[in-house]
């Protein structure tokens, strides 16, 4: 039986106030913070607000289609944002993990040539990752069970009777 890495939206509370603190320890001051949706949205929120940063992008990315199986390869969708507006600030990345790093490496590549300084916080890397972030909260070989993806998406209760 595999084992799995669970995070809770507890530990995932002091996980991002973790990795924050190491981003300010290391002297790193983001002028943007560039979500990758939808799992980087919920990392990038809690490190904006941990580091004082009001600049929050997103890009969403699509690549698993379920535990373990993925498209051929990541895939940005539109709309993508607009790096030239980043010339000269420093970005941050955020993500909930490297796992092959294909992610990541797609997102840092479209951003790297425009922009002053980018580097990449998660909050997992795994060891197969081919890009090596420069904040890492944990590093584990297991899949992770996220808060926010853990569960099935809310039944839709069709045919209620909203103002009876
Ligand atoms: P990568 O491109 O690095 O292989 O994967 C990045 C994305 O895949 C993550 O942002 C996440 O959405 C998904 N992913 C990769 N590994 C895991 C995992 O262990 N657990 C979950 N829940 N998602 C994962």
């Amino acid at each position: 039986t595999e084992t799995r890495e669970n995070l809770t939206y507890e530990k995932f509370g002091r996980a991002v106030r973790e990795l924050a603190q190491t981003i300010a320890d290391d002297g790193y001051e983001p002028d943007v913070v560039l979500s990758i949706a939808r799992g980087g949205v919920f990392v990038a929120g809690g490190l904006a607000y941990a580091l004082d940063c009001k600049n929050i992008h997103l890009v969403n990315v699509e690549f698993y289609t379920g535990v373990g199986t993925t498209l051929a390869m990541p895939v940005m969708l539109a709309p993508v944002p607009n790096v030239i507006d980043f010339s000269n600030k420093k970005v941050l990345i955020a993500d909930d993990v490297a796992d092959t790093g294909k992610t990541l490496k797609l997102v840092r590549d479209f951003c790297i040539d425009h922009v002053a300084e980018v580097r990449s916080a998660v909050i997992y890397e795994k060891p197969q990752s081919l890009v090596k972030c420069e904040y890492v909260w944990k590093r584990t070989d297991d899949w992770i069970n996220f808060p926010w993806s853990v569960e099935q998406p809310v039944v839709r209760r069709s045919g209620q009777v909203l103002d009876a």
